[in-house]
């Protein structure tokens, strides 16, 4: 199995982009990992795992939650797991954050590693370190960044997955292409979601693509001072919207984007408002909601990327090309009232 080491500041991560479920005894010692995984995925392929010791979640963002937390920290505990366990988070997003906070805080942290079952979790949420968990409508509101030892892709994951969780991946891969591939965003704008969906050799390589394309900008500013923030295109109005309204995170942050990138044609001379909106729509995604611009806002002000009067917002010079750009509150209040 091909391996791919990736150095951050204090650790190292294994990528096996192109592996199998029946390699993982290679990469951790089976009697001493904990698979932590969900009712769906357990019920789809559970077969896959049936020799691991299992934690299964019940599914859904709203068991990303403390009280989740401590439920699992107690079944590690009447499983005797220490120092010397394993965790490994197999699922999509919310597995896979929910695995990397348990283990950050479990005896004070023990290693983890990631098998991401989702498109969106295979090219973005499992890589980069954040972990953490929800309170109330704040999203990631307390959490840690710390590093897997390893993510191991097996795509036969995606055999099952739902067409809404295509749809959610290829928002970040879209959002991927317009901050930094200018290139993936052609390539994007000629093909469809069908071609990915039915192609293992393309969505296998377009899958590598961005999961290394996220790789190099976290290694690059692991603890988000810079250029890892562009990451955040889409999301700050996103996050804002995905909980108060019924919106997939993909769907929030495709609503995001297209804010995002009518905010950089008023703000910032962007021309290419037109191609994102295009782009994202050509993969089933919304890209406009009437939504209430006060209570929205009110949940915004909270996002992590303020900092005291100012929000840094995501803005795209050009296709391929994010910066971060301070804008102060007030003035991003009334930008949003009037688009
Ligand atoms: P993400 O944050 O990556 O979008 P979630 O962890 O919220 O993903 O998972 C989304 C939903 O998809 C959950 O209901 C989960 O149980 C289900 N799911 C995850 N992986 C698969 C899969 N490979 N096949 C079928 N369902 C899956
Ligand atoms: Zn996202």
């Amino acid at each position: 199995m091909k391996k791919l080491t990736y150095k951050f500041s204090n650790s190292s991560v294994d990528y096996y982009l192109a592996g199998s479920i029946s390699h993982l005894k290679e990469i951790v010692d089976q009697k001493n990992s904990i698979i932590i995984t969900d009712e769906n995925i357990s019920n789809a392929h559970g077969k896959r795992f049936k020799n691991w010791k299992t934690i299964v979640l019940k599914p859904g963002e709203e068991y990303k939650v403390q009280e989740t937390a401590n439920a699992v920290i107690e079944q590690l505990i009447a499983m005797e797991a220490d120092r010397k366990t394993t965790l490994v988070g197999l699922g999509g997003g919310v597995i896979t954050d929910m695995t990397g906070y348990v283990a950050s805080v479990y005896m004070r942290g023990i290693k983890f590693g990631f098998l991401p079952t989702t498109l969106l979790a295979m090219v973005d949420a499992s890589i980069g370190g954040k972990n953490g968990i929800d309170l109330g409508v704040y999203k990631n509101i307390v959490g840690i960044i710390r590093q897997p030892s390893f993510i191991l892709h097996d795509l036969i994951f995606l055999n099952t997955l739902p067409q809404n969780e295509w749809e959610n991946g290829f928002a970040e891969i879209i959002k991927h292409a317009c901050i930094k591939d200018a290139a993936m965003f052609r390539e994007l704008e000629s093909g469809s979601l069908r071609k990915y969906h039915t192609g293992k050799k393309a969505v296998g390589e377009l899958i590598r693509r961005n999961a290394i394309l996220k790789t190099k900008l976290v290694q690059r500013d692991e603890f988000e001072k810079g250029d890892r923030k562009l990451l955040n295109f889409g999301h700050t109005l996103g996050h804002a919207l995905e909980n108060q309204y019924d919106l997939s995170h993909g769907q929030a942050i495709s609503i995001g984007m297209t804010y995002a990138a009518n905010m950089s044609q008023q703000l910032n001379g962007f021309k290419d408002a037109k191609k994102v909106v295009n782009v994202l729509e050509k993969y089933g995604l919304p890209t406009c909601l009437k939504f209430d611009k006060q209570k929205v806002f009110d949940v915004l002000k909270m996002d992590k990327k303020r900092e005291r009067a100012e929000m840094n917002y995501i803005l795209l010079e050009k296709i391929g090309k994010g910066i971060v750009k301070p804008i102060p509150m007030k003035e991003l209040e009334s930008i949003l009232n009037g688009l």
